[in-house]
């Protein structure tokens, strides 16, 4: 294989982390926001809570206004029925009396019902507000994790972009571009391994002279597959550095017997 391939193959490893790295980065923004939308239900309830407070408090002064005006009434009524001329006259007033007490006694009941509910509003209001404070809480240490983890996530990126200029210096110009323009293409992949005389980038079969130069250490060619163009490397054994040992050359665990 060309002498460079090894390093385009470093530098393949190297660029595909920095697509993690950058996708990861990315994302952060988006897990602050989700972060932020939970609070904003929190707020909901508490406002939700309130109002149905508001309402309430509106309602018993309603009632208590309404109760106010039926004592007056009563009162008027009494005040009238001393001076009254005829039993006629006084007993319309009693009715009248009467009917105002009635009317107060609803009046303050239904206050005293409203203010037993306000109570239980009440309590929702406490507990949206404190579990509003919860929310904030582990809001404001999720988004300090967050932020920790961008922070480290820029610094493996810095890292390896570091690694990538360290990597590509060795490469010859045209192989960067070569790299470069298929790498755009297959969505930052340049480099296919050949394995059991296979393309791993598309799975056609690599005519067996062109394995043969792939393990060529003396070979300054550069191979691309036919069919999905990515340039094409092979981690196998080379075959000659075999031969030249005379038959394999690893110790066969299997003398020990
Ligand atoms: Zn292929």
């Amino acid at each position: 294989m060309h002498p460079a391939i090894p390093h385009l193959i470093e530098l393949q490893r190297v660029d595909h982390q920095i697509a993690l790295l950058r996708a990861d980065l990315e994302s952060f923004p988006k897990r602050l926001r989700e972060a932020d939308t939970r609070l904003t239900g929190a707020r909901g309830e508490v406002a939700a809570a309130k109002d149905v407070l508001a309402k309430s408090n509106a309602e018993r002064k309603k009632f208590e206004f309404e109760a106010q005006e039926w004592k007056d009434r009563a009162r008027k009524y009494r005040d009238q029925s001393g001076a009254v001329k005829t039993n006629e006259a006084y007993r319309a007033l009693q009715h009248e009396i009467a009917n105002a007490e009635a009317e107060v006694a609803k009046a303050e009941d239904r206050q005293l019902e409203v203010m037993m509910k306000a109570e239980e509003v009440e309590r929702r209001v406490k507990l949206a507000e404190s579990r509003l404070k919860e929310a904030e809480q582990s809001l404001a240490a999720e988004k300090k994790t967050i932020e920790a983890q961008a922070a480290e996530t820029k610094k493996q990126l810095e890292a390896a972009t570091a690694e990538h200029e360290k990597t590509i210096a060795p490469v010859p110009e045209d192989l960067r571009d070569l790299y470069a323009r298929i790498a755009k293409r297959h969505n930052g992949t340049a480099m296919a391994l050949v394995r059991d005389d296979q393309c791993r980038g598309c799975g056609l079969r690599v005519l067996p002279h062109i394995v043969q130069e792939l393990r060529s250490e003396t070979s300054e060619e550069v191979y691309r597959c036919e069919s999905c163009g990515l340039i094409l490397y092979t981690l196998e054994p080379i075959p000659y550095a075999k031969t030249a040992d005379g038959s394999a050359n690893a110790a066969s665990p299997a003398s020990t017997t």
